[in-house]
């Protein structure tokens, strides 16, 4: 039989836990064995009981469950070959030459690093006596799917990333909830939301909550934003009788200068300029946690079922495949093209989705 293994790796994200599940059942109604790896790529290095075989009940009630049930770790060892180079004796020994791999950029880059030296790592352990060539021959190749876990929605290729929607989910509950009290004292509050280098939670979130004003990383404002910020906000209290005004910043945000936009920066900014009682509040780590919501359970379940059939459709020469989601339909592309894509844009802001938030806010607002 077929062994598939699959892991989480970089930071975890709400629907792991559905991918990890559905790739486990789907291997094993295809008649393959289902193996976690535990700990990310760590578990793949070190071995031993960090890889499990996995059977049918093992999975069960964890589709709805927040973060990583088999863990997740930044791995270090993973990025020298040394540490692939076990990684990839573990695998043999253990009969895995298939892998789904559910992380960001960083870990998709690193499985397929992997799987470009799979066979000159074989090689190696045959040289170093550490493996025979009766051990190595069934498998010439590895098989790596890999599928988009992360809260960021910071991937190309695919409109949704696993976790996007329940990070984005957890936001704008947070900031409904500051909006009472920023109501009810007349108070500015600087929210700052998560994404690393990507806008697109603070994008949504500053549009699915109606934010007075926002700032992301893919679109710095122009210069002398403090003036334009504070005109705005002073015009929305003072003339149009508004009692709370909310800030959204991304943890990313920079002016033109590249220097980083912070949320203290404009606290202090609002506090002095307008004297508005301001207040910060950094979301931090309540925006990865928790259940996952309804788009992400059914989006990391049809994407582990694809990537199990995307391991048995594989042929030696086709390039490892990311699944993806375009239009609502689950899809296949070409994993580097999707990660080399990211590398080069601003992957999922729309200047005009900004335009829209920031005029519904102010109705003289100009890039
Ligand atoms: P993410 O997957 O969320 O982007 P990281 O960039 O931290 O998170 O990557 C997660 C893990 O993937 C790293 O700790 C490392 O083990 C592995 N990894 C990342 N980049 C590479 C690379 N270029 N080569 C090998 N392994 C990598």
């Amino acid at each position: 039989k077929r062994r598939i293994g699959v892991l989480t790796s970089g930071g975890d994200a709400p629907g792991m836990n559905g991918a990890v599940r559905a790739v486990v059942r789907m291997a094993l109604h295809s008649d393959c064995e289902a193996y976690a790896v535990y700990e990310g790529y760590e578990g793949l290095v070190n071995g031993g009981n960090m890889i499990r075989q996995m059977h049918w009940e093992d999975v069960r009630g964890w589709l709805s469950r927040g973060g990583t049930l088999i863990g997740s770790a930044r791995c270090m060892s993973f990025r020298e070959r040394a540490g692939r180079l076990r990684a990839a004796k573990n695998m043999v020994l253990r009969g895995i030459d298939a892998l789904v791999v559910c992380g960001g950029d960083g870990s998709l880059t690193g499985a397929d690093v992997f799987r470009a030296e799979w066979s000159g790592l074989l090689q190696e352990l045959v040289s170093a006596g550490e493996l025979t060539e009766e051990q190595i021959k069934p498998y010439s190749v590895l098989n790596i799917v890999g599928l988009v876990g992360s809260i960021d929605n910071d991937m190309s290729g695919t409109d949704a990333t696993i976790g996007c929607y329940s990070s984005l989910t957890r936001i704008c509950d947070a900031v409904d909830d500051v909006f009472d009290t920023a109501y009810s004292h007349q108070r500015g509050f600087v929210i700052e939301v998560m994404g690393r280098h990507c806008g697109w939670l603070a994008l949504m979130s500053a549009i699915s909550t109606g934010a007075d004003w926002l700032f992301i990383p893919e679109i710095p404002p122009r210069d002398g934003w403090e003036d334009d910020m504070c005109a705005s906000i002073t015009k929305n209290r003072k003339e149009r009788g508004k009692r709370r005004t909310i800030v959204i910043v991304a943890e990313g945000a920079q002016d033109r200068q590249l220097n980083k936009i912070s949320s203290s920066t404009i606290k202090d900014i609002l506090t002095q300029r307008l004297g508005l009682d301001t207040r910060t509040t950094v979301l931090g780590h309540t925006q990865r946690g928790g259940a996952a919501c309804a788009y992400d359970r059914w989006l990391s379940t049809l994407q582990g079922v694809e990537a199990v059939r995307a391991v048995l459709d594989m042929t030696p020469t086709s390039p490892s495949p990311v699944i993806t989601i375009r239009e609502n339909k689950i899809m296949r592309t070409p994993l580097m093209e999707a990660v080399q894509a990211t590398k080069d844009v601003t992957a999922k802001i729309h200047a005009k989705d900004f335009q829209a938030a920031m005029t519904l806010r102010d109705p003289e607002f100009k890039e």
